[in-house]
């Protein structure tokens, strides 16, 4: 009989890229590739590369853990994923993050924003729609593992610090800015009061590269001297901060290895987060067959450019698997350890409490467990890691602090090209919507921005 020239490994529902209509999609392997195969009738058919490494692609299946819900959900299950966000009674998978945008402005015009954020878009919300999205993280999770304050840019809110003095003042673990940096760098003093929010506050710090005209494409001008300056105050402060990487296939994926031994050498870092660009919102000069960039690129491109990290070292995360891979290692006396090696979180989830290292202590499943599924957090994963350590002979740390912890993150948020409807329902980075409900980053930048709802009303009525 005729053969095919693909493996046919798995069928879904994703969406058309031009009508956002769900469509069936085939999972196809062809030429060491994975391809995310679709027709909409009125469009036609689609081939997407979802994947650059079939077995990387095949084990994320291992990492499943059992779901998880919030205490309550915020709207029904209707019309079917992803048109009831949410979180419907349908979500798999509660909020390890949580976005609160508290502004649409930004002192930007970045030609890539997911969010249309510039100047004069839109308003700041008041202090008291802030706190009552708050109260509304709160409600769906009790203690929330970790709230950012985003935007726009969320240092440019005129009532910023009261806003951030009110979430202190609610069950937060982990409290969150995501900025890039100008108020920083440019504020005297600015640092400063932020670091009395330490401990348990860190910032999420736009860096992307080192090249100028890398940053004019994403950011539209040359923040090479505001990273400097912002990062030099921060250092002198030690106040936490991950580092995040908006990557573009061609644009500055040649400069990760760079990036994270730039990192591994600043006081204040505690991780970098490599964030693919999401086809949604503004894409300026974006060909999303050229730009694109999948997980397990990013991946590849981490295990080819730095000498840390090797591939049992970066392993996807078991709250969202499809879309998340993380890597832990510990900074002493400055060398770095790779520790992932040590505590794949697989081989507890499929077996197996068996294994020479986690015989001596049957929690240590669950501190393995909680640290790739708030790995979000540096702070909130350090008590696990001193337990854990504690069972690892290979290494000696004791007086372990947050400090010394530094993460890799590849957060892949999945957009109308590779929409897969299994892995949304397990999306664990969410928005708060301005009318309280919480909805997934992902389907929140495709659906549930302003006008797009408007567009999603119609399709879900025609
Ligand atoms: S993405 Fe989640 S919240 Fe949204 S419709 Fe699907 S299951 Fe419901």
């Amino acid at each position: 009989m005729p053969e095919k020239d693909y493996t046919y490994y798995d069928f879904t529902i994703s969406l058309c890229t031009k009508c956002l209509k769900r469509v069936d999609a085939k999972i196809i392997f062809e030429n060491e590739q994975v391809f995310m195969v679709k027709r909409c009738p009125e469009h036609g058919m689609e081939k997407v590369l979802i994947a650059t490494d079939i077995q990387y692609y095949k084990n994320t299946r291992n990492y499943n853990k059992p779901s998880e819900a919030p205490l309550k959900t915020n709207t029904n299950t209707h019309y079917g994923c992803p048109y009831d966000c949410g979180l419907c009674q349908d979500h798999e998978q509660h909020s390890c993050l949580t976005v609160i945008e508290i502004t649409d402005r930004c002192n930007l015009t970045c030609p890539t924003c997911y969010a249309m954020s510039s100047p004069h878009y839109g308003r700041h919300r008041t202090v008291e729609e802030v706190e009552a999205m708050l109260d509304t993280i709160v409600a769906n999770e009790g203690t929330p593992d970790v709230v950012q304050l985003s935007g726009g840019e969320p240092t440019l809110h005129p009532d910023f610090f009261r806003i951030l003095d009110i979430a202190k003042t609610k069950p937060i673990r982990h409290l969150m800015v995501n900025t890039n940096g100008i108020r920083i760098a440019n504020d005297e003093g600015f640092a400063e009061r932020l670091a009395t929010y330490m401990p348990d506050f860190e910032l999420y710090l736009q860096f992307d590269s080192f090249k100028s005209e890398a940053l004019i494409q994403l950011r539209g001008k040359d923040l090479t001297d505001t990273r400097k300056k912002a990062l030099e105050k921060l250092n002198a402060l030690n106040l936490s901060t991950t580092l995040v990487v908006t990557l573009q296939q061609g644009l500055n994926d040649d400069e990760v290895g760079e990036i994270i031994d730039f990192a591994l050498k600043q006081k204040c870092v505690r991780g970098v987060t490599f964030q693919p660009v999401q086809v949604a919102g503004r894409n300026e000069d974006f060909d999303p067959a050229k730009h694109r960039i999948t997980l397990t690129d990013v991946r590849r491109k981490i295990l080819e450019q730095s000498p840390v990290f090797q591939p049992n070292d970066i392993v996807p995360v078991p709250c969202n698997p499809d879309a998340l891979a993380m890597g832990y290692a510990l900074k002493l006396g400055g060398e770095v350890f790779p520790l992932t090696r040590y505590i794949d979180p697989s081989i507890l989830l499929n077996s197996a409490r068996n294994t020479i290292v986690y015989e001596q202590d049957e929690n240590l499943h669950e501190q393995v467990i909680r640290i790739f599924s708030t790995g979000v957090s540096v702070d909130a994963v350090t008590e696990d890691m001193q337990s854990l350590l504690c069972c690892l002979p290979q290494i000696q740390a004791p007086g372990l602090s947050y400090d010394n912890l530094f993460r890799i993150i590849i957060m892949r948020f999945i957009d109308a090209y590779d929409f897969d409807v299994r892995a949304i329902k397990k999306s664990c980075v969410h928005i708060v919507h301005k009318d309280g409900r919480i909805i997934p980053f992902e389907t929140m930048n495709l659906f549930y921005r302003d006008e797009k709802e408007v567009y999603l009303k119609k399709l879900i009525n025609s």
